[in-house]
């Protein structure tokens, strides 16, 4: 064993082995993975094997279409089988719903590239002819899923990073982790120590046990699952020999239940309501190969649907059943990536399907290690997505309640109830005594909108506009018409302090600091000139600065604010989180109101528009931003939570002669869709430039130095390849949810959607053969840049809605950037729940396009 080496990877299951590997094929070979047992001693052993592509996110979908085109590379140049069995497979929908969020999921993969097909019941029938096809109203069909040798694949990626130099180190713990006050970690295992720059944890079902060696409770928890192999059948082997093709693999939503061909029987798993945690507090080392015992009757209601609608399965005597563990965050995504608060100590866990999303997270880390980005939109899997909140408790709530819905759709509306409240303001009682429907944001119960007197806060979920449509009607009107109020606790809030503030900050951010009382909105670029930030930023004194930005944003930003830090302590950042709160009125009468609340003088003249002042407000000490979201005349006012009742009921009571309302999130989210702003996470993320985002405005690029200046310079000179569009859609009884694919009557490939593969199964009929599906009917083809028509899908959706006070539908987007200037009728048409929708670009925002009302 080496004592010195640039990496350790802590684990050999199919994460570390492909985490070493990347690392490896990206030339950092003087690496080490130390494994306490042999490889796939954890969950990796006892997998199904199974893996597919689609995610409920585009970005690991993506990721995922990676790891799959990956092993045929993996065992040419491992020379090891990873026994791939690529079959395809179908997604059975047993209601409209389901079928609802089928056509979603397959509108989203026409820009991503994936050529998922909707079928009937029967059609999926003749290629798994075990079901009853009358249970079923429809069905997806996916080429690119198939299950594999979980056992061979973790050591096709062991032999393909040894090949290129990594060193693997068999039974041996790693019992303590330190670090020298140069950075190096001392990695203290049961043979000796190995000094490393980097530390990975891979630790699988011990990632939480590493994750503490070093001080860190990462989210995540292990969880029993179960799946049973039948007896060989008689239906699956005369199929075979009929058509000459293995039977595909089956989802079954109403079920729970995940079903292929294994051998000449049946696999067939469940995600059961009932489910289980495994070691919730403490997973024990000495455990070993082992399995769990089977409970029947945990997963017998499933298996019941599953018999209904799988009858072929039933007559088939049960060889054996799996039960073993393996761990999830609490949304089901990874968690990958550098810790915030250490150095050099990276993340690559809770990764519950390690052989759909393995090679993707091994990419994706390996960049990130050599060069410093993981050159992907990673957000979904980060592990910084996650808050102090997410602690033990926390994550075994809402583990439990991500494993027993993992096949349930989630709405569009939906809030899941798991481990709430977590955090709360003062306010919550208020909120909740004036009807409010409450949200989570970050962790924060947050107010979503405001139910009728008389009527129960609760949305009804649903795909289609539900019963806040018209409530958020009226708190838009009489916000745009008069005043409102609303909560704005979630947004993030730091203090940047010391002699190299505004240095540090104009080395970071794209646009000049403002002079002391002024604010500017700021995009922040990472070195590829690529978004990783949008702020207010006020100076508030001689070296003081604030900060308002994305609040799921805090850790992912502090990471980074943190890495840039000047070493000679001249730059402080102080993250306030929920220890400062705020409160937001807008409209007209706004500014009528704070006269009433405060002794300075708020004219127009004396606290114009973008000023930012310390004041009283209702006799508590605040801070005020002239600015807000709404994109009216409107104030941001922050206080320390001690304050922010006495402040709003001062709010409340000087607002009456004004019929002053409460408004809630969606109200404002409705109210920024027809000012054309974006958002971070939809319209703003770090696959888009800044000029692609159309953040033009806040670009100096004469400045000075700064992160990203010379790649947005480039940016700017060759005219990015996408622009951020909004678009007003003739939609019918449902608005744009995110996602959906953005069609335009064009006669030109402007090769921003593509394929992201280039292998999957082909589908088949009963007789095994090919089966010529509707994918030239549905237009399918057009993302390969095969003319349909003249439509082709060119974009995607990021966000939208109702624009309730313009009274249209709305949406945002990216489009090609030689298309978004141009607001011909009839050039686009947006995919929403399988109907093509017209819909136009529309350049200035509905509500107040020369910012008038919000100057005042
Ligand atoms: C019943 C079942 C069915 C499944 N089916 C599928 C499926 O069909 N498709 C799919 O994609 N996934 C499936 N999974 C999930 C899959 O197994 C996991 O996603 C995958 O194994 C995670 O791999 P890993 O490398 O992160 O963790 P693990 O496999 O747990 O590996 C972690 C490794 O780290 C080592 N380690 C930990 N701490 C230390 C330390 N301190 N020192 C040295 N070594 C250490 C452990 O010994 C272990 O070998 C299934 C899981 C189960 C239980």
């Amino acid at each position: 064993m080496k004592s010195h080496v640039k990496a350790v990877v802590i684990g050999g299951g199919v994460v570390g082995c492909s985490v070493l590997y990347h690392l490896a094929r990206a030339g950092w070979t003087d690496i080490m993975l130390i494994e306490r047992s042999e490889l796939t001693s954890g969950s990796s052993w006892h997998a199904a094997g199974g893996f597919h592509t689609l995610n409920g996110d585009p970005n690991v979908a993506k990721l995922q279409a990676y790891t799959v085109q990956l092993y045929k590379e993996l065992e040419e140049i491992s020379g090891q089988s990873c026994s791939l069995h690529l079959t395809g497979g179908v997604m059975m929908a047993d209601t409209p719903e389901r079928m609802d969020f089928l056509r979603l999921v397959h509108a989203k993969g026409r820009y991503l590239g994936m050529d998922t097909e909707l079928i009937t019941p029967s059609e999926a029938k003749a290629m798994y002819p075990l079901m009853d096809e009358t249970n079923f109203v429809g069905a997806m069909w996916d080429p690119v899923e198939g299950h594999l040798d979980p056992s061979g694949t973790t050591h096709a990626y062991a032999k393909a990073a040894k090949k290129l130099g990594a060193e693997i180190v068999l039974r041996n713990r790693v019992v303590e982790l330190t670090q020298e006050v140069d950075g190096t970690w001392n990695v203290i295992t049961e043979q000796g120590t190995v000094k490393a720059e980097h530390v990975v944890n891979c630790g699988g079902l011990w990632a939480r046990e590493v994750g503490r060696m070093v001080g860190v409770e990462l989210p995540l928890l292990a969880m029993e699952h179960m799946y049973l192999l039948t007896e060989p059948m008689p239906e699956v082997e005369e199929f075979n020999a009929r058509t000459g093709r293995e039977m595909v693999g089956v989802l079954d939503f109403k079920g729970e239940i995940y079903t292929r061909q294994e051998r000449n029987g049946v696999l067939l798993g469940t995600y059961e309501k009932a489910c289980k945690p495994w070691s919730p507090v403490e997973t024990p080392w000495n455990f070993g190969h082992e399995l769990l015992q089977p409970d029947i009757d945990r997963i017998a209601p499933s298996l019941e649907i599953g018999f209904k609608h799988f009858p072929g399965i039933e007559k088939a005597g049960i060889k054996q059943i799996i039960n073993g563990p393996f761990t999830f965050a609490p949304d089901g995504n990874p968690l990958v990536g550098p810790v915030q608060g250490l150095t050099n100590f990276w993340c690559a866990c809770a990764v519950m399907a390690g052989f759909s999303q393995g090679g993707g997270v091994g990419l994706a880390l390996s960049n990130w290690m050599v060069n410093g980005d993981p050159g992907f939109d990673v957000w979904g899997m980060d592990v910084a997505r996650w808050g102090e909140w997410a602690g033990l408790r926390y994550t075994n709530a809402k583990v439990r309640e991500n494993y027993s819905r993992r096949f349930s759709i989630r709405f569009p509306n939906e809030e899941l109830p798991g481990a709430r409240p977590a955090q709360t303001t003062p306010l919550y009682d208020t909120m909740l005594a004036q009807n409010a429907v409450m949200g989570d944001s970050w962790g924060l119960e947050t107010p979503l909108w405001f139910a009728p007197e008389g009527t129960e806060p609760k949305d009804k979920v649903s795909f289609h506009r539900s019963n806040d449509f018209g409530p958020i009607g009226e708190e838009v009107r009489a916000t745009r018409e008069r005043v409102g109020v609303t909560e704005i606790a979630n947004f993030a809030k730091y203090e940047v302090s010391g002699t190299g503030a505004e240095d540090f900050l104009n080395r970071l951010m794209t646009n000049r600091m403002p002079k002391t009382g002024r604010i500017v909105l700021t995009p922040m670029l990472n070195e590829f000139g690529k978004l990783i930030g949008d702020f207010t930023i006020a100076k508030t004194g001689a070296e003081k600065f604030m900060i308002w930005g994305s609040s799921a944003a805090q850790k992912y930003h502090m990471r980074w604010f943190e890495k840039h830090l000047p070493k000679d302590g001249s730059v402080r950042i102080h993250r306030f989180d929920q220890t400062l709160v705020g409160l937001s009125i807008a409209g007209p009468k706004s500014q009528a109101l704070l006269r009433k609340l405060v002794d300075v003088d708020v004219s127009t003249k004396a606290f114009r528009f973008m000023d930012f002042r310390e004041m009283a407000v209702g006799g508590a000490p605040c801070m005020v931003n002239r600015i807000t979201y709404t994109g009216d005349l409107g104030y941001e006012i922050w206080m320390a939570p001690a304050y922010q009742r006495l402040v709003y009921k001062a709010i409340k009571d000087a607002g009456e002669e004004f019929g002053i309302v409460d408004f809630g999130m969606r109200a404002l989210l409705s109210m920024r869709l027809e000012k054309n702003f974006p958002t971070w996470f939809r319209e703003l993320r770090p696959i888009y430039g800044v000029f692609e985002g159309g953040m033009d405005r806040f670009i100096k690029l004469e400045k000075n130095d700064f992160v990203g200046r010379e790649a947005a310079a480039k940016e700017k000179a060759e005219g990015g390849k996408l622009r951020r569009v909004s678009l007003i859609v003739d939609a019918l009884d449902a608005d744009v949810m995110g996602d959906e694919p953005i069609w335009a009557k064009v006669s030109k490939d402007y090769g921003t959607v593509g394929k992201t593969h280039d292998f999957g199964a082909p589908r088949f009929d009963a007789k095994g053969k090919e089966a010529r599906g509707s994918t030239a009917a549905t237009g399918a083809s057009a993302v390969r840049g095969v003319t349909d028509g003249e439509w082709r899908v060119v974009g995607w959706v990021t966000s939208g809605g109702y624009a309730h006070y313009v009274q249209k539908s709305m949406a945002q987007g990216y489009v090609p950037a030689a298309l978004a200037e141009d607001e011909s009728e009839g050039l686009f048409e947006i995919e929403i729940l399988g109907h093509r929708r017209p819909a136009r670009i529309n350049v200035e925002a509905p509500f107040d396009p020369t910012g008038e009302k919000m100057r005042g």
